[in-house]
């Protein structure tokens, strides 16, 4: 089966410093892959090259199809991928519910009405519909996070990306998130997941993937990965978070 994301010895320079040496990846439609490494290591940037919010300056990437080569290309890859980030970036100055519908309405066309449906939805699968005209300042950490969900799912993603999404949260916020994002694994959503959550990726993850400066030192399943990996760098790293 073709992947839905196909990463091919991708490198990516900052000035000097060398962050991707080469990485290759293919993720499967419905995959659910957690990305874990030292900080570092290029597990943001990887991120951010798959849907182009970073360039690399060498390889290639292929999502669903769409070779990331030209504008053309890179604006309709970017329709089809959501990406949540460990700052949840709602725009302030809007309500929960705009802050749902505004792509919705410039990007897909839709009426208000049917973008303000569709965040209602959403809003009672992330388990806040009552938030809806609250304004980001007013909620928590882990309700402004779900908030940030709903918003990229509005767009109806073949893919999500996400970047150390409980990071920013206090720990009793942390599993609140957690479930919304294991629900959408279990539904079948293909995702590239960077957390240290070892909850998370045991119930969810069909892939771990270990990262260490700039390149993939080795991957399986999370029993594998987290109870006996074979790399002593993968082991130090380990013995360190677990
Ligand atoms: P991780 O997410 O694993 O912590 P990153 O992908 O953020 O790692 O960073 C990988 C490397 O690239 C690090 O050395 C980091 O300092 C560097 N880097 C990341 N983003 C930038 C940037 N915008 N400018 C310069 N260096 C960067
Ligand atoms: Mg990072």
């Amino acid at each position: 089966m073709e992947p839905i994301i196909h990463i091919e010895n991708v490198h990516k320079y900052f000035g000097r410093v060398h962050a991707l040496r080469g990485v290759s990846l293919d993720v499967q439609k419905g995959e659910v892959v957690v990305i874990i490494g030292p900080s570092g290591s290029g597990k943001s940037t990887l991120l951010r090259c798959i849907n182009r919010l970073e360039e690399f300056d060498k390889g290639r990437i292929v999502v669903d199809g769409i070779p990331l080569d030209s504008a053309e290309n890179i604006n309709a890859v970017r329709t089809e991928v959501g990406m949540v980030f460990q700052q949840f970036n709602l725009f302030p100055h809007l309500s929960v519910l705009e802050n749902i519908t505004l792509a919705q309405k410039i990007v897909r066309k839709r009426s208000d009405s049917e973008a303000v449906k569709i965040a209602m939805d959403l809003l009672e699968k992330v388990g806040i519909p009552e938030k809806a005209h609250a304004y980001p300042a007013q909620l928590s950490g882990g309700q402004q996070q779900r908030v940030a969900i709903a918003r990229a799912l509005a767009m109806n993603p073949k893919i999500m990306l996400f970047d150390e999404p409980t990071s920013a949260l206090d720990p009793e916020m942390i599993q609140e998130v957690l479930d919304v994002m294991l629900q959408l694994a279990r539904e079948g959503m293909t995702m590239v997941v960077v957390s240290h959550e070892m909850g998370f990726s045991r119930n969810a993850a069909d892939r771990v993937i270990f990262m260490d400066g700039g390149v993939i030192i080795e991957e399986g399943p999370p029993s594998v990965i987290f109870s006996n990996p074979t790399q002593e760098r993968t082991k130090l790293f380990l013995s360190k978070v677990l």
